[in-house]
Order: structure tokens, then C-alpha cells, then sequence
């Protein structure tokens, strides 16, 4: 194997590696600000309940203070029903006293209706609570195991970029220029394998004399149809 070839596999390799992390790690802030969305979304619901349950109790203290005004009210009226005179007075005041019992007594169903409301809007937001803890601390956790995968992801690159610029220095400057060309043109793609007389990298026929000689791996050829640099594996 010629010495510059293989050092521009080594380098096409690393590149394409390096081209891969930088996809994962593109996508690691995207799925962290998902998980954000998703744990402010249910944050809202939750909040959404709690005004819920305000406004039941709100409804149900307006319930009991119209309660209290009636029932002094009605007390009220007892009393003056003691210096009535007329009996036509008496049963006009008999009569009032009846519709405020009514008005009082259906109160009193309209409040314990709203109890009822209120203690099961409570037990809700007890549970959602609970809920949203325990997804708060796992998202939490994604995030953090988000964050090591990127600091992983950033390792390896660095790595592999040391690794890439040892090769590039043995590189000719000729050849290393020529495939930092071909690869601006050919999406990143610079050497190709050639499998069955094909060039890997636009799927042509090479003509039966090049690929005799790629064969050999013995110097640096290109595809005629995509000018990549092409050489043969097994
Ligand atoms: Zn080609």
C-alpha cells in the first residue's frame, strides 16, 4: 500500500467519524430543550389545576358569606315577628320567613357541593404534584446524562483531531490540498473504496486498465467521473 494513500484513508475515516459526532452533538441541545418543553408543559397543567381549585374555594367563600347574610337575616325577621300587631302583618312576615329558609337551606346544598368540589380538585393537585416531582427529577436526570454524552462526544472529537492532525502533517501538501478540494465538492467525500470495478463514491465503471492499476494500491489514482481518490479493498 502506497504510504500517502493510506494516510489519506486514515484521514478520510477521521473526518467522516468527526462529521458523525458533530451530528450527535448537534442534536444533544435540541433533545435537552425538548425534555425542557415537556417538563414545562406539564408545570403548566399543573398550574392550570391549582387556579382551578382557587377559583372553587373563591366560589365557595362568596357561597358562605350570601350564607351568613341570609341566616342574620332570617334571624332578623324572628325577631321582628315577635312585635307584629295584624295577622295579615304575621302572615306576610310567615311568608318571608319561609323564602329565606329556602334561599338559606339551598345555600347550604350549594356549599356542600362545592366542599365536595374543592376536596377532590385538592386530591388532584396532591397527585399532580407528586407527578411532577418525580418527572422533574427524571428529566433532571436526562438532562444531566445529555450533558455527559455531549462532554463524551467532545472527548472523542478531540481526540480524533489530534489523531487528524499527526496525519495531515505526513500528508503532502499537494495531495492534502487536492483532497480538502474534493471533499468541499463531494459532500465530504474524498477517497472511496472501488468494489466490483465500481467507484464507491458515484457508483461509475472504472475502464478495466485503472482499475488493474487502483488494484495495486500502489499510487494515487482517481475516479474519472467524480475525481475522487479511489483505491481498492479486499
Ligand atoms: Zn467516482
Amino acid at each position: 500500500m502506497n504510504v500517502q494513500l493510506q494516510l489519506l484513508i486514515d484521514l478520510q475515516h477521521i473526518d467522516l467519524k468527526v462529521h458523525g459526532l458533530d451530528e450527535k452533538m448537534h442534536k444533544i441541545p435540541l433533545r435537552i430543550e425538548e425534555l425542557q418543553k415537556g417538563g414545562d408543559i406539564q408545570k403548566h397543567e399543573y398550574e392550570v389545576k391549582v387556579e382551578v381549585t382557587e377559583d372553587i374555594e373563591k366560589g365557595k367563600r362568596k357561597k358562605e358569606l350570601e350564607l351568613e347574610t341570609k341566616e342574620s337575616g332570617l334571624a332578623k325577621l324572628k325577631n321582628q315577628l315577635l312585635s307584629i300587631k295584624t295577622n295579615r302583618e304575621y302572615q306576610a312576615f310567615l311568608h318571608e320567613i319561609e323564602a329565606a329558609k329556602a334561599a338559606v337551606s339551598q345555600l347550604e346544598e350549594e356549599i356542600l357541593l362545592l366542599i365536595e368540589d374543592c376536596e377532590a380538585a385538592k386530591e388532584q393537585i396532591k397527585k399532580a404534584r407528586i407527578e411532577l416531582e418525580q418527572n422533574g427529577k427524571q428529566i433532571n436526570n436526562q438532562k444531566q446524562e445529555q450533558e455527559k454524552e455531549l462532554e463524551r462526544l467532545a472527548q472523542e472529537k478531540q481526540a480524533l483531531e489530534s489523531k487528524k492532525k499527526s496525519i495531515q502533517q505526513q500528508i503532502t501538501q499537494e495531495l492534502l490540498k487536492r483532497y480538502n478540494k474534493i471533499r468541499e465538492y463531494r459532500d465530504g467525500l474524498a477517497v472511496v473504496s472501488v468494489k466490483e470495478g465500481s467507484c464507491q463514491g458515484c457508483f461509475m465503471s472504472l475502464m478495466p486498465q485503472l482499475f488493474q492499476e487502483v488494484r495495486q494500491n500502489s499510487d494515487i489514482y482517481y475516479c474519472p467521473h467524480c475525481n475522487r481518490i479511489v483505491y481498492f479493498k479486499e
